[in-house]
């Protein structure tokens, strides 16, 4: 499969657009200035400064479907109409407070309740649990987890699974910081077990990039294979991996991220080989924007004889990245979503930002995309 066809990928953009967006793939690669430009923004919405228009003019255009699901709405017809789906992620993190909590958990019900309607079945839909709970209280699970506030959260949760499963449709649950990821995943295998008894309703997210993954997926499909349950898996590589080097440096403990960028690959690709040869269990949202990993796997898919729309195999990119893949991917007939997330500007501020510095870590992939850009810009140039 070729990811290098940018004409189908970037049709929904005008010159005007392109010209932006390579502005700002171009911009995220200056690390030093992102990090000015981060901390600004932060600041600046600490002191309720007047940042709303220049936020949403730009980081928030290409990495946001709208500030409303109304708002939304044109983008994912555009979407749909070239085969793509989209999870639409309501874009709070660590959220304190049982005020935001209930109202996180209010529009995570809207959410999903829009999603079954304008989506059917087979939709997506996300949380994360730091916008549901105190982090505190994620990273204390153990002396947590029998107490009335955790009960609340429960009966959220569950209340969340079962719309999903009403709507014939699925609940991701987002992997974070690996400090709070033991309650995330304790909170998530309960679900798991109580609603995957069918299909996988619930995923988890494992992060490959953390060396003790691989066991726990084994471990996942022994306990399914041994209670009769079917397991969901959202396979990423991690979002955190300064954070988490730095604070294990702090604590002078062993950081918990694989030593190099090919260990990660390698365990990566592990596990969406152990996913495979455990199919009759295992339902895989294969969520990277790796060209080798995402074409491995679809030679993979299509070398056992499975089809493209079989639902237990699902791609995933980000909203506003790796478009060439994602479109791909559909011409192909694959199942492609693209994770959108939604939200006022001020609550998606902490999302933009990672995104910016992410993109700016990694300067391989903002390169990427700046020339997947370049390409369809001098493609259209070639063709006028
Ligand atoms: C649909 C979707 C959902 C996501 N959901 C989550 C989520 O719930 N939780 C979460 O944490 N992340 C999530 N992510 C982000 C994801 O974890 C990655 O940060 C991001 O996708 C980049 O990885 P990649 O596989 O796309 O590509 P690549 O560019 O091939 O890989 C980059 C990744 O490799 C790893 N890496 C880079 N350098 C090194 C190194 N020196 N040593 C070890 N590892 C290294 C890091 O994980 C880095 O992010 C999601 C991504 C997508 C597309």
């Amino acid at each position: 499969m070729d990811f290098s066809h940018t004409e189908f990928a970037f049709s929904r953009l005008s010159p005007f657009q392109m010209r932006r967006y390579a502005l700002l793939f171009q911009l995220l690669q200056y690390r030093a200035w992102v990090q000015i430009g981060v901390a600004f923004l932060l600041q600046a919405h600490k002191w309720k400064l007047p940042i709303h228009r220049l936020v949403k003019r730009n980081l928030f255009q290409y990495f946001c479907g709208g500030e409303t699901l109304q708002e939304c709405i044109s983008v994912l017809e555009t979407l749909r109409s070239k085969g793509v789906g989209a999870i639409l992620d309501y874009a709070a993190e660590a959220q304190s407070g049982e005020v935001a909590h209930a109202r996180t958990f209010s529009l995570l019900q809207q959410t999903l309740a829009f999603c079954s309607t304008s989506m059917g079945p087979g939709f997506f839909g996300v949380l994360k649990l730091s916008a549901l709970s105190e982090m505190q209280e994620l990273e204390n699970f153990d002396s947590w987890k029998s107490t009335p506030a955790c009960e609340t959260l429960r009966g959220r949760l569950r209340q969340l699974a079962t719309q999903a499963e009403a709507g014939q449709g699925s609940l991701l649950v987002d992997a974070e910081e690996s400090w709070v990821q033991g309650g995330i995943d304790a909170l998530t295998l309960e679900l798991m077990e109580a609603y995957n008894e069918t299909r996988a309703v619930v995923y988890i997210t494992l992060q490959m990039y953390r060396h003790d993954r691989m066991a726990l997926l084994q471990q996942l499909v022994r306990q399914a294979t041994e209670k009769n349950r079917y397991i969901g898996i959202k396979l990423v590589r991690g979002a955190y991996m300064e954070k988490e080097r730095a604070r294990a440096d702090a604590q002078g403990s062993p950081s918990p991220i694989h030593a190099t960028k090919a260990d990660t690959d390698a365990a990566y690709e592990a596990a969406l080989d152990f996913c495979l040869a455990h199919r009759d269990r295992v339902s895989v949202l294969v969520a990277t924007h790796n060209e080798i990993s995402t074409q491995r796997f679809v030679h993979q898919l299509l070398a056992e004889g499975i089809s493209p729309q079989d639902s237990r195999y699902t791609f995933s990119q980000l909203y506003g990245m790796s478009d060439p893949i994602s479109f791909t991917l559909a011409q192909a007939g694959f199942r492609v979503f693209k994770y959108m997330p939604y939200g006022p500007v001020a609550d998606a501020l902490p999302y933009l930002t990672r995104r910016a510095l992410e993109n700016s870590a990694m300067r391989g992939s903002a390169n990427r995309e700046y020339q997947w850009i370049r390409a369809e810009m001098a493609r259209r140039r070639r063709a006028r």
